[in-house]
């Protein structure tokens, strides 16, 4: 009988904090920028400059702590980390080894209804790297220093996951609790959110980890779950034949779905970590903390139960809703101008979804003002445009934030509801029709719906259908 091993993996996040300036200068921190514009003699490591911490920074990271239940480092200190690389021209990273701003968290994460709690080992502030732009036409490597200095926070978790449904369901928790504090917009594409997988494998039971190594270069959750599956396979495979498995990080290759060995994995001491001398020690005082937990918003799960009571919407539309903080704002917006949760709900979960699907845009593009879509709703409920015309309406809120009001007036939508003029109107229809008028009265009630649509046409559509209904049932029921 083969053996049966279990996947043991830790992961260490990198987020990108969206503080409008870096962590050490007064450099603008904004994605993209003409290479070099965005630099100083600080986030440049020219000699004899001096960094200068950004409040803003430890503001973040501590709220990011007290959301991952971590005990906060009140006297905590920034450590230099030595290496050379082109991209990192101070040949050192500001860091922080001894005294990580927060420590011994969890977040508790559900994978097919069964609860676990991840650790949170540590959550250290740390400075990064600039970037290398290979340009192999020309065989030149140059360099962009604008990401220099933007200050990050390090997650580094417990290795208390054991499969890849684990770790999405933990990143993607991560990344809900910060979208919500809006400490990072925490996009894997962009990099604002980067994780390594440090992953080994064991015998089931075996109370020992085995040999680890570390995986990089995982721009997305799809990557990061296939990566996770062949490097079980690939180490399952060098136990199996015998042989040990070596530790050192691996770089991802999506496309071609393997990775390959970069370096081999450094320890902490390889760093010559040696506390900084240019910063003075951070002194976290009670206050500043109950400050910072007086100002944590409402996060996912406690959203979920209130939307339960309060809105009694439906489970899905509430997980939805609540997957983009983006998303349950305009949601709250909306039901504060017009209290119709329901109604709000379902104009997000149908026609918005479906928008953005046609479009191949995200939650987080939605860009109409709430108090567009509040007025619509209320304009159906004052009957003054029906659902296909509401349907046009809205396609053009989502897509140019109108005025429904001006928009419907514009282009002369609305509804007829003079009861009179409909009178006639399907008077008209109901003696042009005498073939449909006997179909109906001989009780095929489908002919009902050809007069219906009959009169909708007649009238542009610019007809109410339940009035429509209403009126035509009393006159073919009085021949
Ligand atoms: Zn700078």
């Amino acid at each position: 009988m083969s053996k049966e091993y279990e996947t043991v993996i830790g992961l260490e996040v990198h987020v990108e904090l969206a503080t409008k300036t870096k962590i050490f200068c007064g450099c603008s921190t904004a994605f993209g920028g003409a290479p070099n514009t965005h630099t100083c003699p600080v986030c440049t490591g020219m000699p004899g400059s001096l960094p200068v911490l950004n409040k803003q920074v430890v503001e973040y990271a501590i709220g990011v702590g007290l959301a991952t239940n971590c005990s906060i480092t009140q006297y905590c200190k920034f450590d230099r980390k030595n290496y050379f690389y082109p991209d990192n021209p101070q040949n050192y990273q500001i860091s922080q080894l001894y005294l990580p701003i927060c420590r011994n968290g969890h977040v508790d994460i559900e994978v097919d209804g069964v609860k676990k709690a991840v650790g949170i080992h540590e959550i250290h502030m740390e400075e990064d790297a600039g970037k290398l732009v290979h340009d192999e036409w020309e065989n030149t490597s140059l360099v962009d220093f604008n990401r220099s200095g933007v200050p990050l926070i390090e997650i580094v978790s417990e290795p208390d996951m054991r499969s890849a449904d684990e770790v999405i369901a933990y990143l993607e928790k991560l990344r809900l609790i910060i979208q919500y504090l809006g400490a990072s917009d925490c996009k894997l594409n962009e990099g604002s959110m980067r994780a390594d997988v440090n992953l080994s494998i064991r015998e089931v039971g075996a109370t020992e980890f085995g040999t680890r190594t570390e995986m990089k270069n995982l721009n997305s959750f799809k990557a990061i779950a296939r990566a996770i599956e062949a490097e079980k396979v690939r180490q399952i495979d060098i136990i199996e034949s015998g042989k040990e498995v070596v530790q050192e990080t691996r770089r991802w290759n999506d496309d071609k779905e393997y990775s390959y060995a970069m370096r081999s994995k450094e320890d902490a001491q390889d760093y010559r970590y040696f506390p900084e001398p240019d910063l003075v020690p951070i002194s976290i005082s009670d206050e500043w903390i109950a400050k910072i937990k007086d100002a944590q918003p409402e996060f996912r799960d406690e959203k979920k139960v209130r939307y339960k009571e309060e809105y009694d919407l439906p489970e899905y539309d509430i997980d939805i809703i609540t997957n983009s903080k983006h998303l349950a704002d305009i949601f709250e917006e909306t039901i504060s101008i017009t209290n119709k949760p329901k109604e709000v709900s379902n104009w997000l979960m149908g026609d918005t979804m479906k928008l953005l699907k046609s479009e191949e845009k995200s939650v987080e593009d939605i860009s109409f003002s709430p108090k567009n879509l509040a007025r619509l709703i209320d304009i159906i409920d004052e009957g003054k445009i029906n659902r296909t015309m509401a349907k046009e309406v809205f396609e053009n809120i989502f897509k140019d934030d109108v005025d429904p009001d001006k928009y419907i007036e514009e282009h002369d939508m609305g509804m007829v509801s003079d009861d009179g003029a409909l009178k006639t109107t399907i008077e008209e229809i109901v003696a042009n029709n005498p073939q449909s008028v006997a179909d109906y009265k001989g009780g095929k009630t489908k002919a009902m719906g050809f007069l219906v649509g009959q009169t909708m046409k007649a009238m542009k559509g610019k007809a109410d259908p339940a009035s429509v209904n209403k009126i035509l049932k009393g006159i073919l029921d009085n021949i």
